[in-house]
């Protein structure tokens, strides 16, 4: 019996890691010139330290989840998101003592036990960013100009919303939760199964609630933003005004709430409406809790994370190829095959990329194969010019051709190559 993978967790074909590759180097990139470097924490945890960072009431905690244990000893997790691994991180090699700002990132793969759909996977892979250790509203702004410089501005995905709100801290947050409960209080039989649930364990969860008769509901209930604390209030001021001066373009979203509990203060989204059901690209916000509740010492922190398969549906598929590079190694008869691998050999040492046919192939299937190796370059090895110590080469673009000595042409397709890197930044 044939096996086949599982269900929500897709493979990368290797015609497809290219763009990926593409996304992820841009990203690298940008995120190092906004001073962050990279974190790279195991993809299991133990259990508990979901638990504790992403907080009970949540659905990844109750229901998506994969756990096991570790012969029979201690309770391990595939982790299902990036910040509580972050910030465990952070606490056990004492990263404050170093830096008391701390900027990271990572990029990785993501588990949670979801129902699979189309942008909806159970592997999933997240790029994410934490600032941890600042309180200013410049750090708000400054995380949520980064995203939107990734995404509109680096990968150029077209018409993306960015939704901000605020869900208040610990001074505002049990005014909030007790205004949404007696809202709620005699209308609660019109909530749905889940959100009946969440009245006790998480109740500002029934604000993004995608369901009709919850969404009816919310709309007349009172929102977070409308009993945010004097602080929280003027941090979002701040927040705003600053965006604004970037001009950075966000609507307010006041049913915004995320679904990790330890989310205070902003939080935003970045949605792209083409994308149907499964539409938010990215997501973030503060949790100015959550370092101490996991056991370290007050501290505020900021972030976000950005979803890779949704990004790269997002793309539009046009320059998805890149530019022809590389050079093709064509061999008539065996004499040229082994004088070609030598060739080959020596291009490849010198940084270019380099291909040729091992199967002796015909000419034709050879330059076929060029073609849809989308090289640039073509050098053709016939017994005859051999002969003279010349070889033919042509060039795919301007598909022009000419000859050049044997002993001459790894040197000239090192320097046509530096050229092409000069005028169009790639090879
Ligand atoms: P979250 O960690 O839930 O705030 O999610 C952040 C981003 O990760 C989302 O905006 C999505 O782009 C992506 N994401 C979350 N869950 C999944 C999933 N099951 N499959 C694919 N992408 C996901």
């Amino acid at each position: 019996m044939q096996l086949k993978g599982v269900r929500g967790a897709p493979d990368l074909l290797p015609q497809e890691s290219a763009r990926w590759q593409r996304v992820e180097a841009t990203t690298r990139s940008l995120l190092q010139r906004y001073g962050y470097a990279e974190i790279r924490t195991p993809v299991f945890e133990r259990t508990e330290l979901f638990v504790r960072g992403i907080g009970e009431g949540t659905d990844i905690v109750e229901k998506e989840m994969y756990t096991f244990t570790d012969q029979g000893e201690v309770n391990l997790t595939l982790r299902p998101e990036g910040t509580a691994p972050v910030v465990r991180a952070y606490l056990e090699h004492q990263m404050a003592t170093q830096f008391p700002f701390v900027k990271v990132y990572y990029l990785g793969p993501m588990f949670r036990r979801e129902r699979p759909q189309s942008g909806r996977y159970r592997q999933f892979h997240q790029i994410g960013v934490e600032a941890i250790g600042s309180h200013q509203p410049a750090v708000d702004a400054e995380v949520i100009d980064l995203l939107w410089a990734l995404m509109v501005e680096e990968l150029r995905i077209p018409d993306l919303q960015l939704r901000l709100n605020s869900i208040g801290d610990a001074a505002c947050r049990p005014t909030i939760r007790d205004r949404l409960l007696r809202y709620m209080a005699d209308r609660s039989s019109g909530l749905c199964h889940d959100c009946q649930g969440r009245l006790t364990r998480n109740p500002l969860r029934i604000m993004d609630c995608k369901q009709a008769g919850c969404q009816s509901l919310v709309a007349e209930a009172p929102k977070p933003i409308e009993s945010l604390c004097e602080a929280c209030a003027a941090h979002f001021a701040e927040v705003r005004s600053l965006l604004d001066i970037l001009k950075i373009p966000y609507t307010i979203d006041d049913r915004l709430v995320r679904g990790l509990e330890y989310y205070t203060k902003t939080a935003f989204e970045v949605i792209n409406p083409r994308l149907g059901a499964q539409n938010a690209l990215a997501g973030g916000g503060r949790f100015d809790g959550l370092i101490e509740a996991m056991g370290g010492p007050s501290t505020p922190g900021i972030g976000f994370a950005v979803g890779l398969e949704r990004v790269m549906a997002s793309l539009p598929s046009a320059s998805d190829e890149g530019a022809l590079h590389g050079v093709y190694v064509a061999t008539i008869g065996r004499e040229a095959q082994r004088i070609g691998m030598g060739l080959l050999q020596e291009l490849r040492r010198r940084g270019m990329r380099g291909l040729m046919d091992l199967e002796a192939r015909s000419l034709k299937g050879q330059m076929r194969q060029a073609n849809k190796e989308r090289v640039r370059y073509c050098v053709i090895l016939g017994e005859d010019e051999l002969r003279q110590g010349q070889v033919m080469l042509r060039d795919m673009v301007k598909a022009d051709q000419g000859s050049v000595a044997l002993e001459q042409i790894v040197e000239h397709l090192v320097g046509l190559e530096a050229v092409c890197e000069r005028e169009h930044g790639t090879p």
